[in-house]
């Protein structure tokens, strides 16, 4: 199993997730100094971007004064937790907001997935955080139950129904979806999915239902999507996925039956033996996923183990 950290995952950070709901806490915390707020955009085809200065690889987290002079002094501030230099916040700006913030400061605005290449890993994987929770705040505003508008508690992290006879509390929401690398002897599964680059292949994934284990979900998309019989499946690694809010559950797992029918979800599924990744990857004819997704990590792990040889050298990464 790899040494490494997935990209968002590993966040150095105190949540403080026990104190959120105290009101001295939450106090001292919002009157603190040396708080920092990291000021998301307005929600856009990529998501929420992130604040960063110019041509940096940095993000540009505001100070008390700043925001005051932003005109953001206003907006409810998420609490995100302290990384040992003081509380850490999320804004959620509108456009208006977002534009005037940038103009200002001479700042600009990143994406998650570039970020996820770009950022350092702390960076990374706080913007991450933030903009899952962001998200869920924005798409969470109503009482499933009796259809009141929803309070925001907990410095964010809960919903409270306004209505006193529900109440009914809501919590943010991670969706868990499995991904699978399986192996056949010598070889591995990957599948290509029609939307994609041509040449492009990926290990499988998919949603896991309600009444699944994630071994289930394993067995299950595999043989959807290449009827591929699957039999034991080991956990490898996981990694926070908030396009929108999923949580990615790596696998590794064996094939009982090599036989392969693609499934409606996939234009193909192929075994690949080393020399055939080797190669198509070298020469370009495969394209495999960025070194940004745990998919990555899976498909460089079995190399490593069926050959020693190391993905990133033959992408150049
Ligand atoms: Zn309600």
């Amino acid at each position: 199993m790899s040494a490494r950290i997935n990209t968002f995952a590993g966040l150095a950070l105190e949540r403080n997730a026990e104190r959120r709901d105290d009101l001295e806490f939450s106090a001292a915390q919002r009157a603190d100094l040396r708080a920092r707020f990291l000021l998301l955009g307005a929600e856009g085809a990529g998501g929420r971007p992130a604040l960063v200065a110019p041509g940096s690889t940095q993000l540009r987290w505001l100070d008390r004064d700043e925001c005051a002079a932003l005109g953001l002094a206003e907006l409810p501030a998420t609490y995100l937790g302290d990384a040992g230099q003081g509380p850490l916040f999320s804004l959620s700006a509108d456009p208006l907001q977002a534009n005037r913030a940038a103009v200002a400061l001479g700042a600009g605005f990143i994406d998650l997935r570039s970020a996820g290449a770009r950022l350092a890993g702390f960076e990374a994987g706080i913007f991450a955080y933030a903009r899952a929770l962001a998200f869920w705040q924005s798409r969470t505003r109503f009482c499933g139950a009796c259809g009141a508008p929803l309070e925001l508690v907990a410095f964010g992290h809960r919903g409270r129904c306004s209505n006193r006879d529900c109440a009914l509390e809501h919590f943010p929401r991670v969706d868990p979806a499995m991904i699978v690398i399986v192996g056949w002897g010598e070889r591995c599964l990957l599948g290509h999915n029609a939307s994609w680059a041509e040449n492009r292949y990926s290990t499988l994934a998919g949603f896991v239902e309600p009444g699944e284990s994630l071994e289930d979900a394993v067995r299950r998309e595999v043989h959807e999507e290449a009827g591929v019989r699957v039999g034991a499946c080991t956990y490898h690694s996981s990694q926070p996925w908030p396009f929108p809010s999923s949580l990615m559950l790596g696998f590794t797992a064996e094939a009982e039956d090599p036989t392969i029918r693609v499934g409606p979800e996939l234009a193909d599924a192929r075994w690949f033996s080393v020399d055939e990744l080797v190669a198509g990857v070298e020469s370009g004819s495969l394209i495999l996923p960025p070194p940004l997704s745990v998919s990555h990590e899976l498909i460089a792990d079995w190399l490593r183990t069926q050959s020693g040889l190391e993905l990133a050298r033959l992408t150049g990464g």
